[in-house]
């Protein structure tokens, strides 16, 4: 009778052990088939993006309002040079348009409400100027706003310049895209624009660490210290 139990508790383990073999294997093909169904969509929504044309390319881009990099997908892959291509940018910037004179509003409205005496409009020609005016503008202020500026989001949506102004009407820049590509010529200080001016990579010890610099040189600069038969970035400025 005892030998009878033990075999019926051996066999209802094995048949346990079995019934979990069974689950974690149909599991894994469940996983299995799931991944290559998705593969499948996959590999088909990339050929149906392969084969749109340009036209179509636009059409959807205009179509996707909150997925970002999808958009930028389509923008991409409409050729340069086009006439869809021109379109594409137009639409864009006049959506950008928009989005300038809609921050201006949302910011005024945002510093309203939370109790300061301020105004916010855009200038200049599709409004790429943005002026903050503040009825007291001290330099606690100034400094506060310099630390928290973001001029990414800015840049992106197409802003070139952004102004504060006090209740006196005195202006300050805040920042100018144009600024960002200002830099002096490593050897006589005159402003160079980064864009075009020469420029070289330098290797700067801090105690072990070397980090690597980028140097620029005026046009001048750059003639003289040719003919001197050194390169631009030998000569340090200080010397
Ligand atoms: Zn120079």
């Amino acid at each position: 009778m005892i030998k009878l139990k033990s075999y019926g508790l051996i066999l209802l383990v094995m048949s346990l052990v079995g019934l979990l073999f069974a689950c974690g294997y149909s599991e894994e093909r469940e996983r299995r088939e799931r991944e290559e169904r998705w593969k499948k969509i996959f590999a088909e929504q990339e050929e149906i993006f392969k084969r749109l044309t340009p036209q179509e390319h636009l059409a959807k881009m205009k179509e996707i309002k909150n997925n970002r990099q999808a958009r930028e997908r389509h923008f991409n892959a409409i050729p340069k040079g086009t006439l869809e291509h021109e379109e594409a940018l137009k639409f864009l910037e006049e959506e950008n348009h928009k989005k300038r004179i809609e921050w201006a509003r949302k910011m005024q409205n945002d510093m309203l409400d939370i109790g300061i005496n301020f105004e916010a409009w855009t200038k200049g020609k599709n409004d790429t100027i943005l002026v903050y005016k503040y009825l007291h503008l001290t330099p606690v202020r100034i400094h506060r706003i310099e630390k928290n500026f973001r001029q990414q989001d800015m840049r992106e949506i197409g802003f070139k310049k952004v102004i504060l102004m006090d209740g006196l009407r005195r202006e300050y820049i805040l920042w100018e895209e144009e600024d960002d590509y200002k830099r002096r010529c490593e050897r006589c200080g005159a402003i160079v624009d980064i864009r075009t001016c020469y420029s070289q990579e330098k290797l700067i010890s801090f105690g072990t660490l070397k980090a690597p610099v980028t140097e620029y040189y005026c046009d001048t600069c750059k003639s003289i210290l040719s003919k001197l038969g050194e390169g631009a970035g030998d000569v340090p400025s200080h010397k």
